[in-house]
């Protein structure tokens, strides 16, 4: 190995002993020194405060300051360079001054030629190789730190705002029935998942990268797992036309040592992808238990009917940011993080992800996980298969009742809340049975005591089974439905006794999910049931003149969702023509800037044609009230316009 070179600081004001003692240092085995000389103390300390040579030769007689002073003086300035104090003779007393003042070692300038100078030479290097990875410890350690608290804050940062906007349009959502609104609303919450969908695999990359991934093992029950696992992705595959079947190839054992939430995020990620690359056909997820190093691994298979991955590209689809492009239909969105987190977080837990597939008619991605000792665990098969077509749910009639909704994991939780959602049913969350049971007695307390619950049975905190106990043991008598994967004989039976009313099987079917709950909900009558019609009497009756289309059709959907009957014109031009029309408006809405035409000078032949219609000037900017008073109109409305803007109008 090439010896690294050391430099080394020579603090010498007898020219003829720097020279003897560079020739010595020359001579010591094993290493290179770049040796800088200086002859007087005040250099020394310039430099010695740099911290840039490894070890520093220091003579005691040098000129007005001695040794002992720089040695005191570098100690002061942060020097950290190992100093040897060079002696003219050999002085016990001075040698234990300079051991105090910070020096590493002294040697008398007799002994430059012996083992003993060598020795010092060696133990003073290694001793700054020491302290330098110590440094280099320190620095590496203050780089990690900071970048943790980089990214904790810059995910806090990001997922607040992300938080209310996800959470506001959800609560939008589930109170408009307009169509059209819906229909952006549904945009917006789409964009913010996938935003965030996004930021989450930009933090687990982060992780990784800083070495801080944890993964944690714990008992899982396998068949919800994927009877959970199969329900979410069924919707997907719904939406899309194609079919997704689910089958085990070996008996497979009911519970595994795993990690739960990285595993369902690994699976859901590469079915999700099927889903999403296929237009046509199925995806095919095969499950089974194989053998590898007297290790027992799960495996899955996720087969699709796709468009497939070029040969070429299969290996760089698992590094972070690419995506296969220059293919036709390829214009899905993503950002090619998905997979390369995949296979990270396989390698993190002992697994492997392997991926097969031919171009045009589709992948085949393979995962295996270990799964710890099953040897005591009991095994069965697993069979589930959704059709590709038939949303078999679309036309029944509403139900009515208050729905509580038990379940741990979240997406699960609003999957079953949608679907009673849609069936017309008020619906409230709890994440365990602890939950539950303060909100079935609050309900009861409050006088308005809930329908119906439905309750998971595997749950933290407090089990869908001991809830089901407490339950009846204090005399609640709101009917129970268990949902579970329920694949054991005899489970049902079980449940039953324990005093739930039925069980709903996992994975959730909309149509069995409905009938079980008609046998203990009335169906709705009629009211929540008929939408509000456009055009009834009273209705408030608005024009609204804005040229730009967007904003127009914006403004006029906020107006309708307060139940304003609302007619658009572009330009002036047009807004004349409907005045003359026998309409009566009750209040006239005016953009500022008009393509032929001004809002105020509007306003003056509205007075006239119309003198009984309000009149407001929807602005970029502020106007003056006396400006607006000149013209007639009531107010102004800055832009960006916003319902709570608009309701002013109306209230
Ligand atoms: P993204 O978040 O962009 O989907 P992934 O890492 O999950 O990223 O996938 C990387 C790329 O691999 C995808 O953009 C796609 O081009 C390709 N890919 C992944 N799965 C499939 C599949 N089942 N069929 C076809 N192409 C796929």
């Amino acid at each position: 190995m090439v010896p690294q070179i050391k430099r080394v600081l020579l603090v010498e004001d007898d020219e003829d002993d720097y020279i003897l003692t560079s020739d010595y240092l020359h001579q010591v085995a094993g290493h290179s020194f770049d040796i800088e000389w200086v002859d007087n103390s005040v250099e020394a300390l310039a430099l010695l405060k740099k911290n840039q040579h490894d070890i520093c030769l220091l003579d005691y007689q040098l000129g007005s300051l001695n040794g002992l002073t720089v040695l005191e003086q570098a100690g002061k300035s942060g020097c950290s360079v190992p100093i040897i104090m060079l002696t003219g003779q050999s002085d016990s007393q001075l040698d234990s001054d300079a051991l105090d003042a910070g020096a590493v070692d002294y040697l008398v300038k007799s002994e430059l030629n012996s083992a003993r100078f060598n020795r010092a030479i060696r133990y003073a290097i290694a001793r700054r190789d020491i302290e330098n990875e110590r440094l280099e410890r320190i620095k590496a350690e203050t780089r990690n730190r900071s970048k943790d608290k980089f990214l904790a804050h810059l995910s806090h940062e990001l997922r607040t705002p992300l938080t209310s906007i996800l959470g506001y349009t959800e609560l939008l959502l589930a109170d408009h029935e307009n169509k059209q609104i819906r229909g952006e609303l549904t945009t917006i919450l789409d964009n913010g998942k996938h935003l965030l969908g996004l930021l989450n695999n930009v933090l687990d990359l982060s992780k990784i990268a800083a070495g801080k991934l944890e993964i944690n093992h714990a008992a899982l029950a396998l068949d919800r797992f994927v009877a959970d696992l199969y329900t979410l992705m069924s919707v997907a595959a719904q939406d899309k036309g194609i079919a997704l079947r689910l089958s085990s190839r070996t008996p497979l054992p009911l519970e595994i040592t795993t990690d739960a939430l990285r595993l369902r995020q690994i699976l859901i990620n590469i079915i999700h992808n099927a889903i999403k690359f296929t237009d046509q056909g199925a995806v095919d997820i095969e499950i089974w238990l194989e053998s590898a190093d007297r290790q027992e691994m799960l495996c899955f298979a996720i087969a699709d009917t796709g468009i497939g991955i070029p040969g070429h590209l299969l290996n760089s689809i698992f590094t972070p940011f690419e995506q296969v492009e220059d293919i036709v239909s390829r214009n899905e969105e993503g950002a090619g993080l998905g997979l390369s987190i995949c296979s990270e977080l396989l390698k993190h837990m002992g697994g492997r992800i392997r991926v097969t597939s031919e171009l045009g008619k589709g992948s085949r991605f393979v995962v295996a996980v270990p799964v710890g000792d099953i040897s005591a665990v009991p095994r069965e098969r697993l069979t589930f298969t959704r059709s590709a077509h038939g949303k078999p749910c679309e036309n029944v009639p509403k139900l009515s009742g208050k729905v509580l909704i038990v379940d741990d994991i979240k997406d699960i939780r609003h999957l079953f809340g949608f679907i009673c959602h849609s069936f017309g049913l008020e619906v409230s969350y709890a994440v365990n049975g602890e939950q539950a049971i303060e909100k079935i007695l609050g309900a009861q307390a409050r006088q308005q005591p809930l329908d119906l619950v439905l309750m998971d049975i595997h749950m933290p905190v407090l089990d869908g089974k001991r809830t089901m106990l407490k339950l009846r043991e204090m005399q609640v008598v709101t009917p129970v439905l268990a949902i579970t994967a329920a694949t054991m004989k005899g489970v049902q039976q079980e449940l039953q006794q324990l005093g739930f009313n039925g069980v709903v099987p996992k994975p959730v079917d909309k149509t069995l999910l409905y009938q079980h709950l008609a046998d203990y909900l009335p169906l709705a009558t009629g009211d929540s049931a008929v939408e509000r019609e456009p055009g009834a009497s009273g209705q408030a009756q608005f024009l609204l003149v804005e040229d730009d289309e967007d904003a127009a059709r914006l403004t006029a959907l906020l107006l309708e969702n307060l139940g304003v009957k609302v007619e658009l014109a572009h330009s002036v031009r047009q807004a004349e023509a409907w005045l003359k029309t026998s309409r009566q408006f009750d209040q006239i809405l005016l953009d500022h800037h008009l393509p032929d035409g001004n809002a105020l000078e509007l306003a003056d032949s509205i007075r006239r044609i119309s003198p009984a219609s309000q009149i407001t000037v929807i602005s970029g900017r502020e106007m003056s009230r006396s400006q607006l008073a000149a013209h007639g109109i009531k107010r102004a409305l800055l832009k960006p316009i916003n319902l709570a803007l608009l309701k002013t109008l109306i209230d």
